[in-house]
């Protein structure tokens, strides 16, 4: 029996790739991090292509994408992402990443070449994919759909613990700043914006625990 694809989009820090994680576990998919693609083409982007003010010159960028081998390799029981052969799971989490990245996943070319890896890992079925435009972009036909959102207060909380459990420092209100601010970028960009798909199941986890939201989720999964 072909196995289901799952399509999970929301706002930042409502949970998407944790959860993901378990649900691709319990039901034995394999559990694609589309964000963490977008932070890899940013790390090479701070690495390779700022120009002498610090920024990043997106011409050059988008001239380097040859350069970029992205891709995910199973560590453990996680896929983890790889850029050029170098595992970059942890480094892509950073502050410095999360202001930036929205800035590049808002342009049409780094959209565009994202898209055939994201599809074609979906081919075979038996997959989880969170993102945001999994629903309405990448995998139109998925055959579940579900968008996350809860409080920006519990989102905030969310992200600076887990951030503290990587050992990053930060501050309540730098991470709150930024989870609104990308979101906004996030919601108003012309290409891919984030937005519930219109057969999509919506769930707002404010006051649901990690696992609630899994069996909620799964749930609505036959
Ligand atoms: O999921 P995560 O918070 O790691 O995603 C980081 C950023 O990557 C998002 O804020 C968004 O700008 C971008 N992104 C996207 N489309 C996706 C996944 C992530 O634009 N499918």
């Amino acid at each position: 029996m072909r196995k289901p694809v799952i399509a999970i989009d929301g706002y930042s820090s409502t949970g998407k790739s944790s959860i993901s994680k378990i649900i691709a576990h319990k039901l034995g998919l394999v559990h694609l991090d589309t964000g963490a693609l977008y932070r890899g083409i940013t790390f090479f982007a701070l690495k390779n292509c700022t120009s002498t003010d610090g920024n990043i010159d997106l011409k050059n960028l988008f001239q380097r994408f040859k350069e970029i081998n992205l891709e995910f390799k199973q560590v453990g029981d996680e896929l983890v992402v790889f850029l050029n052969g170098r595992d970059i799971s942890h480094d892509i989490r950073s502050n410095e990443i999360s202001q930036q990245v929205s800035l590049i996943a808002r342009q049409k070319e780094v959209r565009d070449f994202l898209l055939e890896m994201q599809r074609s890992i979906a081919d075979k079925g038996g997959v989880i994919m969170d993102g945001r435009d999994i629903g309405t972009i990448i995998l139109p036909n998925a055959d579940y759909k579900f968008f996350l959102t809860a409080s920006i207060e519990e989102r905030t909380n969310r992200r600076f613990l887990e951030l503290q459990k990587l050992g990053m420092e930060t501050e309540s209100e730098t991470v709150r700043k930024n989870l609104i601010e990308r979101d906004r970028i996030d919601s108003e960009r012309e290409v891919a914006p984030l937005k519930k798909a219109h057969d999509a199941i919506k769930i707002d986890n404010s006051n649901l625990t990690k696992k609630q939201t899994i069996e909620l989720i799964l749930s609505h999964i036959s």
